[in-house]
């Protein structure tokens, strides 16, 4: 029997996203500047990660109290070995939607095997078009073309509608929302603009950097006529603009500006098994000790009702300088 929980504000729990690494082979600067994540980072070791059969029995539980979509993230999670196991475990419950987020790298290579895996969906993150400003955005000389290809694999091999996500940031890649509109148009991929957030503590945020949402479909607007559509299902994050002229859609996603908290239904599992209420949470609640511990599945799913009966997070409805500069854990730690 299914029971779902609901928060202290009402929420119920229906998203559940899964950190499977740390680790990245991008060092995007909004997420993991060099200076920061250098050669002696210390990255989390093998034995702290969550086992696949952990994390399928933690999926399973959360399924059974009300989560209806996983998302598996990181890091980038297809650095990690023989992901596509996983994705079998956890394609295997019933009632589930399931999708990865992932920097479109490997994707050319991997997608036939992601999908055949029993994978739904995938959402690539894409920052440019632009050869120069994209390599500027990842810091480690990739180039756009193998993302773009890495897109045409994914629809290929029916991980479809693919989403293409592009995090802006103020004077660095804020040239690049016409030519990203103009190149998704009417591709049937689901451009949608994100704005740049103080996630972590070492991305030096600030929100001169924020590109505001309104700006967004302001100047694409003006370029081509956009209406606005229905969300396609309550609480969306993504607000959805329709070109006008049948050019499919575009979505720009506030989290800045128009902060989304009432509606939040997610909950963040971190590789080595902390959950996190909120993206922006100072600190998770340790699942591996009692997996560890050999606790039954009832009392797990105890405490994870508890986790979730006593969460009151609503960071971007109050953020302020102040708590913008606090402690946080970081974005490739919790996988946004
Ligand atoms: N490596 C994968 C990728 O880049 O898609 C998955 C993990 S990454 C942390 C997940 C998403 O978070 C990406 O779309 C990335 O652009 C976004 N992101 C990272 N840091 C961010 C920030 N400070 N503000 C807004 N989005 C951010
Ligand atoms: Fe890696 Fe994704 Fe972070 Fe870029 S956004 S550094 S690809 S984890
Ligand atoms: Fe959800 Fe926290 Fe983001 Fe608000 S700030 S939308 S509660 S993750």
């Amino acid at each position: 029997m299914t029971a779902t929980l609901v928060d202290r504000l009402g929420r119920q729990v229906r998203d559940l996203r899964i950190s499977v690494t740390d680790r990245c082979n991008f060092r995007c600067v909004y997420c993991m500047p060099k200076t920061v994540f250098g050669r002696d980072y210390p990255f989390l070791q093998r034995a702290e990660l969550l086992s696949f059969e952990e994390i399928a029995r933690i999926a399973r539980l959360f399924v059974a109290q009300g989560v209806r979509k996983i998302r598996l993230t990181g890091g980038e999670p297809l650095l990690r070995r023989d992901i596509e196991r996983l994705i079998g475990l956890l394609a295997a419950i019933p009632g589930l939607e399931l999708t990865l987020t992932t920097n479109g790298s490997l994707l050319p290579q991997r997608a036939r095997s992601l999908r055949d895996a029993g994978l739904q969906r995938v959402t690539v993150s894409l920052d440019a078009l632009d050869d120069d400003v994209f390599k500027r955005m990842n810091d480690v000389d990739f180039p756009v073309a193998q993302v773009l290809a890495g897109i045409a694999a994914a629809e290929a091999a029916g991980l479809t509608p693919v989403k293409v996500n592009t995090v802006l940031k103020r004077s660095v890649n804020e040239n690049q929302i016409l030519p990203l509109a103009r190149h998704f148009r009417g591709s049937g991929h689901v451009l949608r603009f994100i704005e740049y957030m103080d996630v972590g503590s070492s991305n030096g945020w600030r929100m001169e950097d924020v590109v505001p949402s309104g700006e967004v479909v302001r100047r694409i607007g003006e370029v081509f006529p956009l209406e606005p559509i229905d969300p396609n299902y309550p609480g969306e994050v993504a607000e959805r603009w329709r070109y006008v002229d049948g050019g499919g859609e575009v979505g720009v996603i506030s989290s800045v500006t128009q902060a989304f908290c009432s509606s939040c239904t997610r909950i963040r599992l971190s590789t080595e098994g902390k959950l996190y209420t909120c993206l922006f949470a100072q600190e998770g609640h340790d699942l591996r000790q009692l997996l560890r511990e050999d606790r039954t599945d009832e009392e797990i799913a105890a405490a994870i009702g508890t986790l979730w009966s006593a969460r009151g997070d609503r960071y971007s409805e109050i953020r302020t300088a102040a708590t913008a500069a606090a402690r946080k854990i970081e974005m490739s730690y919790i996988g946004g």
